[in-house]
Protein backbone atom coordinates (compact mmCIF):
# COMPACT_ATOMS: atom_id res chain seq x y z
CA UNK A 1 0.00 0.00 0.00
CA UNK A 2 1.23 3.76 -0.91
CA UNK A 3 2.30 5.79 2.29
CA UNK A 4 0.67 8.85 2.18
CA UNK A 5 2.69 12.22 2.23
CA UNK A 6 2.12 15.31 2.12
CA UNK A 7 4.70 17.64 -0.16
CA UNK A 8 5.09 21.42 0.10
CA UNK A 9 7.33 22.21 -2.91
CA UNK A 10 8.62 25.50 -1.29
CA UNK A 11 10.37 28.80 -2.64
CA UNK A 12 13.30 29.81 -4.83
CA UNK A 13 15.20 26.79 -5.09
CA UNK A 14 12.31 24.87 -3.45
CA UNK A 15 10.60 23.40 -6.31
CA UNK A 16 13.97 22.40 -8.28
CA UNK A 17 15.03 20.42 -5.22
CA UNK A 18 11.83 18.59 -4.93
CA UNK A 19 12.24 17.27 -8.80
CA UNK A 20 15.58 16.26 -7.50
CA UNK A 21 14.25 14.22 -4.93
CA UNK A 22 11.21 13.06 -7.01
CA UNK A 23 13.55 11.25 -9.89
CA UNK A 24 15.77 9.30 -7.16
CA UNK A 25 12.83 8.61 -4.72
CA UNK A 26 11.12 7.24 -8.12
CA UNK A 27 13.85 5.18 -9.28
CA UNK A 28 14.11 3.52 -5.44
CA UNK A 29 10.61 2.63 -6.04
CA UNK A 30 8.86 3.79 -3.12
CA UNK A 31 5.17 3.18 -3.28
CA UNK A 32 4.51 6.80 -1.78
CA UNK A 33 1.19 9.12 -2.89
CA UNK A 34 2.25 12.89 -2.50
CA UNK A 35 -0.27 14.72 -1.33
CA UNK A 36 0.56 18.16 -2.31
CA UNK A 37 -0.35 21.35 -0.06
CA UNK A 38 0.65 24.71 0.03
CA UNK A 39 2.38 27.06 2.23
CA UNK A 40 5.26 30.39 1.79
CA UNK A 41 5.40 32.86 -0.11
CA UNK A 42 3.51 32.04 -2.99
CA UNK A 43 0.45 32.03 -0.41
CA UNK A 44 1.24 35.73 0.58
CA UNK A 45 1.11 36.79 -2.76
CA UNK A 46 -1.59 35.08 -3.81
CA UNK A 47 -3.52 36.90 -1.12
CA UNK A 48 -3.93 34.26 1.43
CA UNK A 49 -2.45 33.46 5.09
CA UNK A 50 1.59 32.05 4.83
CA UNK A 51 0.19 28.61 5.52
CA UNK A 52 -3.06 28.31 5.22
CA UNK A 53 -5.20 26.14 7.46
CA UNK A 54 -6.13 23.55 5.24
CA UNK A 55 -2.19 22.78 4.73
CA UNK A 56 -2.02 22.59 8.59
CA UNK A 57 -5.23 20.20 8.91
CA UNK A 58 -4.07 18.01 5.63
CA UNK A 59 -0.44 17.60 7.47
CA UNK A 60 -1.96 16.82 10.91
CA UNK A 61 -4.58 14.25 9.11
CA UNK A 62 -1.74 12.56 7.09
CA UNK A 63 0.72 12.51 9.86
CA UNK A 64 3.84 12.87 7.31
CA UNK A 65 5.26 15.78 5.24
CA UNK A 66 8.21 16.62 2.91
CA UNK A 67 8.85 20.25 2.78
CA UNK A 68 11.66 22.46 0.63
CA UNK A 69 12.50 25.16 2.18
CA UNK A 70 10.48 28.73 2.25
CA UNK A 71 11.46 32.20 1.41
CA UNK A 72 10.39 34.26 4.80
CA UNK A 73 9.43 38.13 4.05
CA UNK A 74 11.72 40.08 5.73
CA UNK A 75 10.46 43.13 8.15
CA UNK A 76 6.59 43.54 9.31
CA UNK A 77 3.28 42.20 8.85
CA UNK A 78 4.89 38.12 7.86
CA UNK A 79 5.61 35.40 10.18
CA UNK A 80 7.41 32.65 9.11
CA UNK A 81 6.15 29.63 7.08
CA UNK A 82 8.27 27.68 9.34
CA UNK A 83 8.03 28.72 12.67
CA UNK A 84 4.21 28.72 11.90
CA UNK A 85 4.06 24.88 10.75
CA UNK A 86 6.65 23.89 13.31
CA UNK A 87 4.15 25.91 16.14
CA UNK A 88 0.73 25.01 14.75
CA UNK A 89 1.69 21.25 14.60
CA UNK A 90 3.51 21.12 17.57
CA UNK A 91 6.51 19.92 16.15
CA UNK A 92 8.56 20.38 19.29
CA UNK A 93 12.05 18.29 18.21
CA UNK A 94 14.18 19.86 15.45
CA UNK A 95 16.60 16.96 14.84
CA UNK A 96 19.39 17.44 13.10
CA UNK A 97 22.16 14.58 12.38
CA UNK A 98 25.81 16.10 10.64
CA UNK A 99 28.12 12.96 9.67
CA UNK A 100 30.76 12.58 7.38
CA UNK A 101 29.95 11.71 3.82
CA UNK A 102 32.40 10.04 1.53
CA UNK A 103 33.95 12.41 -1.68
CA UNK A 104 32.76 15.42 0.56
CA UNK A 105 35.97 16.47 1.79
CA UNK A 106 36.07 18.81 5.15
CA UNK A 107 38.63 19.45 7.67
CA UNK A 108 36.26 17.30 10.32
CA UNK A 109 37.29 13.84 9.67
CA UNK A 110 34.21 11.15 10.96
CA UNK A 111 31.90 13.56 12.20
CA UNK A 112 28.73 12.10 13.88
CA UNK A 113 26.76 13.73 15.45
CA UNK A 114 22.81 14.40 16.19
CA UNK A 115 21.59 17.76 17.36
CA UNK A 116 18.20 17.72 19.12
CA UNK A 117 16.92 21.43 18.88
CA UNK A 118 13.69 22.52 20.65
CA UNK A 119 11.69 23.89 18.02
CA UNK A 120 8.58 26.16 19.33
CA UNK A 121 9.66 28.04 22.52
CA UNK A 122 12.56 30.67 23.02
CA UNK A 123 12.73 33.72 21.12
CA UNK A 124 10.99 32.57 18.03
CA UNK A 125 7.46 32.63 20.17
CA UNK A 126 7.33 35.64 17.74
CA UNK A 127 6.23 38.01 20.88
CA UNK A 128 8.19 41.14 19.92
CA UNK A 129 6.84 44.55 20.58
CA UNK A 130 7.90 48.75 20.29
CA UNK A 131 8.75 49.27 24.69
CA UNK A 132 9.36 52.88 23.72
CA UNK A 133 9.79 54.41 20.17
CA UNK A 134 13.39 53.72 20.25
CA UNK A 135 13.37 50.42 22.48
CA UNK A 136 12.59 46.81 20.80
CA UNK A 137 11.85 43.92 23.36
CA UNK A 138 11.89 40.04 22.15
CA UNK A 139 10.43 38.28 24.75
CA UNK A 140 12.15 34.51 25.52
CA UNK A 141 10.27 31.75 26.33
CA UNK A 142 11.06 28.89 28.20
CA UNK A 143 8.72 26.21 29.68
CA UNK A 144 9.49 23.41 32.25
CA UNK A 145 7.57 20.97 29.81
CA UNK A 146 8.70 22.67 26.64
CA UNK A 147 12.14 21.30 27.96
CA UNK A 148 11.59 18.34 29.56
CA UNK A 149 9.97 17.05 26.15
CA UNK A 150 12.35 17.86 23.63
CA UNK A 151 15.27 16.56 26.69
CA UNK A 152 13.47 13.31 27.00
CA UNK A 153 13.55 12.78 23.12
CA UNK A 154 16.57 13.21 22.71
CA UNK A 155 17.63 10.50 25.90
CA UNK A 156 14.95 8.47 24.06
CA UNK A 157 16.59 8.50 20.66
CA UNK A 158 19.85 8.27 22.41
CA UNK A 159 19.22 4.72 23.82
CA UNK A 160 16.93 3.54 20.93
CA UNK A 161 19.74 4.21 18.12
CA UNK A 162 22.99 3.45 20.62
CA UNK A 163 24.16 6.20 20.77
CA UNK A 164 26.15 7.27 24.36
CA UNK A 165 26.36 10.96 25.39
CA UNK A 166 24.31 13.38 25.58
CA UNK A 167 25.50 17.06 26.23
CA UNK A 168 22.80 20.05 27.56
CA UNK A 169 23.94 22.96 25.48
CA UNK A 170 22.47 26.62 27.37
CA UNK A 171 23.60 30.03 28.63
CA UNK A 172 22.35 29.65 32.22
CA UNK A 173 25.58 32.03 33.66
CA UNK A 174 23.42 34.88 32.06
CA UNK A 175 19.94 33.88 31.44
CA UNK A 176 20.02 32.32 34.95
CA UNK A 177 16.10 32.31 35.14
CA UNK A 178 15.17 31.46 31.63
CA UNK A 179 18.05 29.13 30.50
CA UNK A 180 18.23 28.33 33.78
CA UNK A 181 15.47 26.35 34.43
CA UNK A 182 16.23 24.45 30.87
CA UNK A 183 19.64 22.98 32.76
CA UNK A 184 17.87 21.98 35.77
CA UNK A 185 15.43 20.23 33.84
CA UNK A 186 18.00 18.43 32.30
CA UNK A 187 20.15 17.45 35.59
CA UNK A 188 16.76 16.24 36.50
CA UNK A 189 15.68 14.09 33.37
CA UNK A 190 19.14 13.37 32.29
CA UNK A 191 19.21 11.24 36.47
CA UNK A 192 16.49 8.87 34.98
CA UNK A 193 18.99 7.88 31.95
CA UNK A 194 22.02 6.44 33.57
CA UNK A 195 23.11 4.36 30.80
CA UNK A 196 23.72 7.32 28.96
CA UNK A 197 26.78 9.61 29.93
CA UNK A 198 25.59 13.48 30.23
CA UNK A 199 27.07 16.66 31.15
CA UNK A 200 26.17 20.21 30.16
CA UNK A 201 28.03 22.79 28.19
CA UNK A 202 27.32 26.92 27.58
CA UNK A 203 26.82 27.37 24.14
CA UNK A 204 29.62 29.64 22.99
CA UNK A 205 32.33 26.75 24.59
CA UNK A 206 30.09 24.60 22.92
CA UNK A 207 30.84 26.13 19.41
CA UNK A 208 34.37 26.55 19.95
CA UNK A 209 34.87 22.60 21.20
CA UNK A 210 32.52 21.71 18.12
CA UNK A 211 35.19 23.19 15.55
CA UNK A 212 38.36 21.57 17.77
CA UNK A 213 36.82 18.73 19.62
CA UNK A 214 33.67 17.07 17.99
CA UNK A 215 34.83 13.56 17.97
CA UNK A 216 33.72 13.84 22.00
CA UNK A 217 30.62 14.85 21.20
CA UNK A 218 28.01 12.19 20.15
CA UNK A 219 24.33 13.93 20.52
CA UNK A 220 23.44 17.47 21.84
CA UNK A 221 20.40 18.97 23.07
CA UNK A 222 19.62 22.97 23.31
CA UNK A 223 17.63 25.69 23.17
CA UNK A 224 15.76 26.89 19.85
CA UNK A 225 17.76 29.85 18.70
CA UNK A 226 21.22 28.28 20.00
CA UNK A 227 19.99 24.91 17.95
CA UNK A 228 19.69 26.83 14.99
CA UNK A 229 22.81 28.65 15.12
CA UNK A 230 24.60 25.27 16.13
CA UNK A 231 23.34 23.24 13.35
CA UNK A 232 24.02 25.68 10.37
CA UNK A 233 27.91 25.17 12.23
CA UNK A 234 27.93 21.97 12.19
CA UNK A 235 26.49 21.47 8.66
CA UNK A 236 29.48 23.65 7.65
CA UNK A 237 31.51 21.19 9.41
CA UNK A 238 29.76 18.54 7.61
CA UNK A 239 30.63 20.04 3.79
CA UNK A 240 27.84 22.88 3.98
CA UNK A 241 24.44 23.99 3.58
CA UNK A 242 23.94 21.40 0.83
CA UNK A 243 24.07 18.48 2.65
CA UNK A 244 22.69 18.97 5.35
CA UNK A 245 19.54 17.32 6.68
CA UNK A 246 16.75 17.69 9.45
CA UNK A 247 13.13 16.39 10.99
CA UNK A 248 10.59 18.10 13.01
CA UNK A 249 8.76 15.99 15.08
CA UNK A 250 6.02 15.96 17.28
CA UNK A 251 3.38 13.32 18.96
CA UNK A 252 1.27 12.76 16.24
CA UNK A 253 3.68 14.13 13.50
CA UNK A 254 6.58 14.42 11.40
CA UNK A 255 7.94 16.95 8.95
CA UNK A 256 11.03 16.45 6.98
CA UNK A 257 13.05 19.18 6.02
CA UNK A 258 16.54 20.16 4.76
CA UNK A 259 18.37 23.04 7.18
CA UNK A 260 19.08 25.12 4.74
CA UNK A 261 16.83 28.02 3.18
CA UNK A 262 15.33 28.85 -0.27
CA UNK A 263 18.64 30.01 -1.37
CA UNK A 264 16.88 32.40 -3.65
CA UNK A 265 19.43 34.04 -5.92
CA UNK A 266 20.34 30.44 -7.36
CA UNK A 267 16.40 29.90 -8.62
CA UNK A 268 15.76 28.59 -11.90
CA UNK A 269 19.58 27.62 -12.21
CA UNK A 270 19.21 24.17 -11.74
CA UNK A 271 22.43 24.47 -9.32
CA UNK A 272 21.84 23.88 -5.97
CA UNK A 273 22.68 20.45 -4.44
CA UNK A 274 19.48 18.67 -3.69
CA UNK A 275 21.68 16.52 -1.26
CA UNK A 276 20.21 18.11 2.16
CA UNK A 277 16.84 17.40 1.03
CA UNK A 278 17.59 13.92 -0.05
CA UNK A 279 19.02 13.07 3.31
CA UNK A 280 15.88 14.32 5.21
CA UNK A 281 13.64 12.24 2.48
CA UNK A 282 15.73 9.21 3.74
CA UNK A 283 15.14 10.31 7.17
CA UNK A 284 11.55 9.79 6.40
CA UNK A 285 11.77 6.66 4.72
CA UNK A 286 13.30 5.61 7.94
CA UNK A 287 10.25 7.26 9.62
CA UNK A 288 7.92 5.05 7.25
CA UNK A 289 9.67 1.95 7.85
CA UNK A 290 11.37 1.77 4.19
CA UNK A 291 14.67 0.67 5.66
CA UNK A 292 15.79 -0.96 2.96
CA UNK A 293 14.45 2.28 0.48
CA UNK A 294 16.75 4.26 2.85
CA UNK A 295 19.46 2.13 2.12
CA UNK A 296 19.22 2.00 -1.17
CA UNK A 297 19.11 5.77 -1.53
CA UNK A 298 22.09 6.45 0.65
CA UNK A 299 24.55 3.93 -1.06
CA UNK A 300 23.06 5.75 -4.18
CA UNK A 301 24.06 8.81 -2.95
CA UNK A 302 27.56 8.01 -1.92
CA UNK A 303 28.29 6.30 -4.84
CA UNK A 304 27.80 8.96 -6.99
CA UNK A 305 29.51 11.29 -4.46
CA UNK A 306 32.28 8.78 -4.59
CA UNK A 307 33.14 8.72 -8.07
CA UNK A 308 33.57 13.13 -7.82
CA UNK A 309 29.82 13.74 -9.41
CA UNK A 310 28.70 16.74 -7.23
CA UNK A 311 27.25 20.20 -7.76
CA UNK A 312 29.20 23.65 -7.51
CA UNK A 313 28.79 23.92 -3.59
CA UNK A 314 31.17 20.80 -3.26
CA UNK A 315 33.63 22.10 -6.38
CA UNK A 316 32.01 20.35 -8.85
CA UNK A 317 29.99 21.11 -12.06
CA UNK A 318 26.77 18.81 -11.95
CA UNK A 319 23.67 20.40 -12.34
CA UNK A 320 20.09 19.65 -9.91
CA UNK A 321 18.83 17.60 -12.31
CA UNK A 322 21.85 16.13 -13.61
CA UNK A 323 23.13 15.10 -10.04
CA UNK A 324 19.59 13.38 -9.53
CA UNK A 325 19.73 11.62 -12.43
CA UNK A 326 23.19 10.02 -11.39
CA UNK A 327 22.28 9.08 -8.35
CA UNK A 328 18.90 7.83 -10.02
CA UNK A 329 21.58 5.69 -11.73
CA UNK A 330 23.24 4.10 -9.07
CA UNK A 331 20.02 2.65 -7.33
CA UNK A 332 20.24 -1.00 -7.06
CA UNK A 333 17.09 -3.57 -8.03
P1 LIG B 1 19.87 29.86 2.55
O1 LIG B 1 20.12 28.65 3.35
O2 LIG B 1 18.70 29.86 1.66
O3 LIG B 1 21.14 30.13 1.61
C1 LIG B 1 22.38 30.62 2.07
C2 LIG B 1 23.45 30.17 1.09
O4 LIG B 1 23.74 28.81 1.33
C3 LIG B 1 23.03 30.20 -0.38
O5 LIG B 1 23.20 31.46 -0.94
C4 LIG B 1 23.93 29.17 -0.96
O6 LIG B 1 25.20 29.72 -1.16
C5 LIG B 1 24.01 28.13 0.13
N1 LIG B 1 23.02 27.06 -0.03
C6 LIG B 1 21.85 26.91 0.61
N2 LIG B 1 21.24 25.79 0.20
C7 LIG B 1 22.05 25.23 -0.72
C8 LIG B 1 21.97 24.04 -1.51
N3 LIG B 1 20.94 23.19 -1.44
N4 LIG B 1 22.98 23.78 -2.36
C9 LIG B 1 24.04 24.59 -2.45
N5 LIG B 1 24.18 25.71 -1.72
C10 LIG B 1 23.20 26.03 -0.86
O7 LIG B 1 19.83 31.08 3.56
P2 LIG B 1 19.35 32.59 3.34
O8 LIG B 1 19.82 33.09 2.00
O9 LIG B 1 19.75 33.29 4.56
O10 LIG B 1 17.78 32.51 3.34
C11 LIG B 1 16.97 32.53 2.16
C12 LIG B 1 15.51 32.39 2.57
O11 LIG B 1 15.29 31.09 3.13
C13 LIG B 1 15.07 33.40 3.64
O12 LIG B 1 13.79 33.87 3.32
C14 LIG B 1 15.05 32.57 4.92
O13 LIG B 1 14.14 33.09 5.86
C15 LIG B 1 14.61 31.22 4.39
N6 LIG B 1 14.98 30.07 5.22
C16 LIG B 1 14.13 29.03 5.19
C17 LIG B 1 14.42 27.87 5.89
C18 LIG B 1 13.47 26.72 5.80
O14 LIG B 1 12.57 26.72 4.96
N7 LIG B 1 13.60 25.71 6.64
C19 LIG B 1 15.62 27.77 6.61
C20 LIG B 1 16.51 28.86 6.59
C21 LIG B 1 16.19 30.01 5.87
Amino acid sequence: MAHKVCLIRGDGTGPELVSAVETILNAAKVNIDWIEVEAGLKCVEAGKPIVPDETIAKIAEVGVGLKAPMTTPIGKGSVSPNVTLRKRLELYACVRPVFSLPGVETPFKNLDIVIFRENTEDLYAQIEYMCTEKVAHSVKVISESGSERIIRAAFEYARKNGRKKVVGVHKANIMKVADGMFLRVFKKVAEEYPDIESWDNIVDNQCMQLVTRWSIYDMLVTLNLYGDIMSDLAAGMMGGLGVAPGANYGKDCALFEAVHGSAPKYTGMNKVNPTALLLSATMMLEHLGEHDAKANVEGALKATLMKGVKTYDLGGSATTSGFAEAVASEMKG
